[in-house]
Parts: C-alpha cells; structure tokens; sequence
C-alpha cells in the first residue's frame, strides 16, 4: 500500500528525543481518533498541526503518533516505528499509534478512510506479527476518553481483519 513518509517535514523538538527500540519490541497496535475536525483532505496539514502541538504546546520530542490517516485514506507515516512516543499512555512503549483524523463520537469514521486503516493495520499485523487480539483502540489500553470515538467499533474492526 501506499504510505506517504512525511516525518521529516514535521516539527520535532530541538533538544528532547523520543527513546527507540527493537522491532521485537513492537507488541500492539493502537488505534486513535484525532479528536479534531479535519483541516485537510489528505491529512498532512492535520499531522503537521498535531506535531505543533505536541511539541510546542506539550514540550514531547515530536507527533506522539507512527502514522495519521486522512479523510480521504490517505497513509502518512509520522514517525519512525523504531521510537518509542507517546499516544497511549503505559503501552507506548510495546505499540504502533496509528491515528484517524477526524471525531468518531457521533459519527463513524468515513469508508475509504476506515478502509485504509485496515489494510495500514494488516500490514503492521504481518511486519511485527501483531495477533488480531492485540489491535485495541486506545480506550482499551484503557485511557480515560472514548478515543478512537464511541462511534468506532472496535469489535467490527478486527473482524474486519480476520
Ligand atoms: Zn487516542
């Protein structure tokens, strides 16, 4: 699939730097919902404003989340996935982060980028070999929010997956 890397073009902190890891650490994937409206089609504006604030705003070494989705399902790979960020609390050091901009509390997530979520998440499942059990939205980590959005199934994602 395709995946657009944008992480260089994203504001990173000038002294702060994300700790790495092995792959073998790399146990989960989380799913997020940005929480905001889109501010783009494709979602770069989106990550570069999300990278502003998480590093301007929040003082973290760079955007918290490996990958943000677009309305449209356009992939943008954010970060290494080799650094450990921060978007889920105790398990950012065992998990991708993957986001979907936009705000499923009320709505569900449109079909292409719903779509492109699946196919970004099965290929994450098969370069870590990641089992469908350990695809969890954000809330399960669990968080105290509804990320990835109440309106985001995550039972019907991963039966999507299997
Ligand atoms: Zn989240």
């Amino acid at each position: 699939m395709s995946v657009i890397d944008i992480s260089d073009k994203l504001q990173r902190h000038t002294s702060n730097k994300y700790k790495t890891r092995l792959a073998t650490a790399i146990k989960q994937i989380v799913i997020h919902h940005s929480a905001t409206r889109p501010i783009s089609v494709s979602g770069q504006a989106d990550a570069e404003a999300f990278a502003r604030y998480h590093v301007i705003e929040l003082g973290w070494p760079g955007i918290g989340y490996h990958y943000v989705i677009g309305k449209d399902g356009t992939v943008l790979k954010t970060n290494p996935n080799s650094v450990s960020s921060y978007h889920a609390g105790k398990a950012n050091a065992t998990s991708l982060g993957v986001c979907l901009v936009g705000v499923f509390d009320i709505k569900e997530p449109p079909q292409e980028q719903w779509e492109a979520a699946l196919r970004l998440t099965r290929e994450l499942m098969g370069a870590y070999g990641i089992p469908v059990e350990r695809v969890i939205g954000h809330r399960e980590v669990p968080a105290a929010k509804s990320c990835p959005g109440n309106r985001f199934d995550m039972d019907k994602f991963r039966r999507c997956l299997t």
